[in-house]
């Protein structure tokens, strides 16, 4: 297949992998991270998708993930409103907007300072030079924190295994970009709905775009500042609550979150356990998340690390 200037946009060639590309680092937790300079990401423009499948069906096969329970040809899921699953790194639902009929492509946002890298106290979950965020399972303990950090109800567990389970989620291709390769629903999409480059650029592009379109996009940038910043661009031709994606998140990143929620109580370092069980314990229940239930389950180990403070704290004054 041949790789048009948008889906591959001024991606640097293989010859400059050696160099540009490196290893996977930390995840960054310093405040106002602005990621990496050179990371990359892709654009998804629902102005653009038609709903066809294809990307799911690109993402099944390059992944080896297991063979879906309704083919990717029946478009009558479109109409459900489907999550990533275990076994689905990417979905796409249809939308009854304003415009008519809209489409969204959801898979893991590869957010610049990750919440589930944030929750994750093993490092299962790296932020790479690369804009990936990439999961090693072979550290992972199965705690499923990162599911109730994620904002955006990305990360699933494979409950069905018996023996070492693991959190699924889209890779970003990262085996494959690290080859030169694209993404395999960017490589797929027929109608170049999903371009692939320098984040960078991607927001420079999506700028343009909606520079010579103002009747046609909404002026905003998923993505751009959300929650931070993440390597998974939008770009919308309706409100984002149209589409279901929330405006509520703010653009402070998960770790400066974290970072205030550890000042406000004192020596809550020590309670991370305390903190993180309360809400492991809620988790346990179901591998369905809804917010009321993560927001609960935040406010109640929240609550418990608190009480434990003030006990600990009652202690040592007396
Ligand atoms: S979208 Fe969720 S799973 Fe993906 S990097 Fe962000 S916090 Fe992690
Ligand atoms: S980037 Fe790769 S893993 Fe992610 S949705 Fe696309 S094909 Fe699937
Ligand atoms: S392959 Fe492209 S047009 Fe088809 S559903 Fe996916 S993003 Fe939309």
């Amino acid at each position: 297949m041949s790789i048009s200037r948008r889906k591959f946009l001024g991606w640097v060639g293989a010859a400059g992998l050696s160099t540009v590309w490196s290893g996977p680092a930390s995840a960054a937790t310093t405040k106002h991270f602005e990621g990496y300079p050179d990371s990359l990401g892709v654009l998804f423009d629902n102005l653009l998708c038609i709903g066809c499948r294809t990307c799911e069906e690109a993402c099944n096969k390059v992944n080896e993930l297991p063979p879906p329970e309704q083919s990717f040809k029946d478009l009558s899921v479109l109409d459900q409103k489907r999550r990533t699953t275990a076994k689905t790194y990417t979905i796409v639902n249809r939308y009854n907007s304003s415009k008519g009929p809209m489409f969204r492509k959801i898979q893991c946002n590869h957010c610049l300072e990750p919440a589930c890298a944030s929750a994750c106290f093993v490092s299962a979950f790296k932020k790479t030079k690369e804009g990936a965020v990439t999961y090693d399972a072979s550290v992972c303990v199965g705690c499923r924190y990162c599911m109730i950090a994620c904002p955006f109800e990305i990360p699933a567990y494979e409950y069905d295994k018996v023996l070492e389970p693991r959190i699924m989620k889209c890779t970003m291709c990262y085996p494959r970009v690290i080859k030169g390769l694209l993404p395999g629903c960017v490589e797929i999409c027929p109608t170049e709905a999903l371009s692939f480059g320098k984040r960078k650029d991607l927001i420079r592009m999506a700028r343009d775009r909606i520079h010579r379109y103002p009747d046609r996009y909404v002026d905003h940038i998923y993505g751009e500042h959300e929650m931070g910043g993440t390597n998974w661009l939008y770009l919308s031709g309706v409100p984002y609550t149209e589409v279901d994606m929330r405006e509520d998140l703010g653009v402070t990143p998960a770790s400066e979150l974290t970072a205030g929620a550890l000042s406000s109580v004192p020596m809550i370092v020590g309670l991370w356990p305390v903190l993180l069980t309360g809400i492991y314990a809620i988790n346990k229940r179901s591998d369905k998340i809804a917010k009321h239930e993560r927001e609960l389950a935040v406010d109640q180990a929240e609550k418990a690390a608190s009480e434990e403070a003030a006990k600990s704290k009652a202690k040592e004054d007396s």
